[in-house]
Order: structure tokens, then sequence, then C-alpha cells
């Protein structure tokens, strides 16, 4: 399986992914209201978002994410106490990933992060399609519409396997004793809550 190199867009976090293939991960594009938040809270909407204000993910296990360099530049966001936890790259405000918390061994890593957009398609297959597209920007076609239920099946499958496998830990986000290595900033929403 291609080992896929993963950087900041400044080069101060290095690190490579492992054992990931598009049978090992579910690749999409994901355009609910959080994502694009994060896009713009990283004021990084043109780098990270697509036409339909999707951003391209790759949900894979949390512990074949590998840093080399720069972990202390890793930080965290969440748009509510129970969200995600949205991690970037301080130095450049390049997004990283989102992940579950630490018992779940899973991270959807944002493109940006991957250095492949040239091999994406080879190295991870194409998107399986648009989750959260009653979101998106511009009408998304039929078939490239995902629906909730799909997306959750998958991801759910996926996560028992990855859970049966231990691959929660060795974590670079959450050390073993469940607390992360940078501490969330929360933002408030005022308008929607949860
Ligand atoms: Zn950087
Ligand atoms: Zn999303």
């Amino acid at each position: 399986m291609p080992e896929i190199s993963l950087s900041c867009a400044c080069g101060k976090i290095i690190g490579f992914t492992k054992n990931v293939n598009a049978q090992s991960g579910n690749r999409i594009v994901c355009c609910c209201i959080d994502c694009q938040k994060f896009a713009i809270f990283l004021q990084q909407e043109n780098q990270v978002l697509d036409q339909y204000n999707g951003t391209d993910i790759f949900q894979m296990p949390i512990s074949y994410v590998k840093i080399t360099e720069g972990n202390e530049h890793i930080a965290c966001v969440k748009f509510s106490q129970k969200g995600l936890h949205r991690w970037y790259a301080k130095c450049c405000n390049t997004p990283i990933g989102n992940t579950l918390g630490h018992k779940a061994p899973f991270i959807g890593v944002i493109h940006n992060f991957m250095n492949n957009q040239a091999t994406r398609d080879s190295d991870l297959g194409a998107s399986l399609g648009i989750a959260h597209w009653q979101s998106a920007k511009i009408s998304v076609p039929e078939e490239h519409k995902m629906s909730l239920f799909k997306i959750s099946m998958r991801v759910l499958g996926k996560l028992i396997m990855w859970k049966i496998r231990g691959l929660e830990q060795p974590s670079v986000f959450f050390n073993p004793d469940g607390s992360t290595v940078s501490k969330p900033e929360v933002l408030k929403n005022k308008k929607r809550e949860g």
C-alpha cells in the first residue's frame, strides 16, 4: 500500500500515513455546516472547500497517522462541547483532520494535509460521494449525493473492525490516558448549539 506523505502548508509539521488505500478507509466529500465553519475559522476557504463548499476527507484509523516533526504545532478547536475535535496546524492554519474522541480509532484526514493531490484518486480511490449535500453551496448532482444512512453504516463497519484491532492508539492527538495533546478551544455558536 502506498505511504502518503503528510505536511502542513509551511512544512513545520511533517508525517506520513501507513496501510492506506481505497479499501482501508472512506473517501468522502463533506458539505456539513461545521466542516464549512472549520475552513472559515482557519481562513482557508479557498484552499479547503470545493465548488460545493465541500471538504475532501479520508476517514481512516487514527493510529495510522504518524507525525515525525512538529507535534508542538498541532492545535484543536471544537464548535460545541460534544462536537468533533477539529485538528489543525497553528503555524499556518492548515486543517489536519476530525476525530471522535480518544476511544474511537478514527480520523477524517482533510485533503490539505496529504501531499497527494496528483495521485489522490489512485492512492485513495475516487470520492464515494457528497455527504450533507443539503448544505452545499450549489445543487449537487443526484449521482454524487450520499445518504447519511449509507455513510453511517460504512463508518460503523470500519470503526468496529478498527476497534477490535486496537487502532485508537498510538495516537498523535490523544494521550494514552485519554487527554488531548493540545487543549481544545471551544467556540460557542450563538445561533445553533450542539
Ligand atoms: Zn505549518
Ligand atoms: Zn462535515
